[in-house]
């Protein structure tokens, strides 16, 4: 078959010319994406109209312009008890073809204004302070010494107004970290990292972290070995804590713990880089998404290797 309106040639299989038969319809001239287009084209959620409500006259946004002959109404005109839809109920008549009814059905019933509900007047604040103080001491030419404080405050709340209203009241969190960090560095031979964080979360207490890296490299064959070892600590967010619909009050905070080793090997007097990292880590109360809201998941591992080359090309 060919499409009387984009001219696309379509197919209708022995199965669906019974179907038609059966119920004694025409065999179709529209190629299915064209008889979409069609089958949605009277309804409208793209364009918008200013018009009055049908019931109290107040100015309002339809996606139904004033020219459609079914009443229209504001939002607290449809969600009120002022009309009862069961009035607009009609008698089915068999004589008669379905559509034809169908339409004087849809001319005479009201219908909101909008298909989404009111969402005026829904904010959401949140605000973020972060004071961070850091002091190098350098103790040696292969020595430094760095101290941290760093504060960090967040909040939020948000309220909206709809058909699925939520009012998430204000929430505050803050934390208090503590870091110490020594860097060694011998020659451009040897590097090591030794650091310590001591974090005070206004919720979930004290935690403690730390993180040692080290590196060694071999200048004459361009061959680094890298090795970390730390662990980690993630306080779930506001949002995870207390959004009305996803958060979970009693989430407890990510625990972390995790080592990598590698090797990186210059070729071509550095043009070339290729590295390779294993990495092991392991997470206690990871936060995930259970399909009915935010949960702990109890153990949790990530493992895996990470390959990479790469090269520098300039043009002759
Ligand atoms: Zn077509
Ligand atoms: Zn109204």
């Amino acid at each position: 078959m060919k499409c009387k309106q984009c001219t696309t040639e379509f197919i209708v299989t022995a199965n669906q010319q019974k179907f038609y038969d059966r119920f004694d319809v025409p065999t179709p001239t529209l190629c299915p994406y064209c008889s979409k287009v069609r089958q949605l084209a009277w309804r409208n959620e793209r364009f918008f109209y200013l018009r009055k409500c049908d019931m109290c006259q107040v100015d309002m946004v339809s996606c139904f312009s004033a020219e459609v002959t079914h009443p229209v109404y504001c939002n607290n005109c449809w969600w009120s008890d002022k009309f009862d839809p069961t009035d607009y109920g009609l008698e089915y008549d068999f004589s008669r073809p379905f559509f034809e009814q169908f339409k004087e059905l849809l001319d005479k019933t009201p219908v909101g204004n909008l298909f989404m509900a009111t969402s005026e007047n829904s904010e959401y604040k949140s605000k973020l302070w972060k004071l961070d103080w850091q002091h190098n001491l350098f103790l040696h030419k292969t020595n430094t010494l760095t101290i941290g404080v760093e504060y960090q405050q967040e909040q939020g709340e948000s309220v909206y107004n709809g058909l699925f209203s939520s009012i998430f009241p204000l929430r505050k969190a803050h934390t208090t970290g503590f870091y110490l960090q020594d860097q060694i560095r011998v020659a451009s031979q040897f590097f090591a990292t030794v650091g310590v964080r001591i974090d005070k979360h206004s919720q979930f207490g004290i935690a403690t972290t730390f993180r040692i890296a080290q590196a060694y490299f071999i200048e004459h064959t361009g061959t680094k070995f890298k090795a970390t070892y730390g662990t980690g600590f993630k306080a779930p967010s506001l949002f995870q804590l207390y959004d009305s619909f996803y958060g979970y009050e009693d989430l407890e905070p990510e625990k972390s713990i995790g080592w990598d080793l590698g090797i990186e090997q210059q070729i071509i007097k550095g043009k070339i880089l290729i590295a390779a990292t294993y990495f092991s880590n392991q997470y206690e109360n990871l936060i995930k998404w259970s399909g009915q809201g935010l949960t702990n998941i109890d153990n949790a591992e990530s493992k895996g290797t990470e390959l990479i080359i790469r090269a520098q090309i300039k043009p002759l």
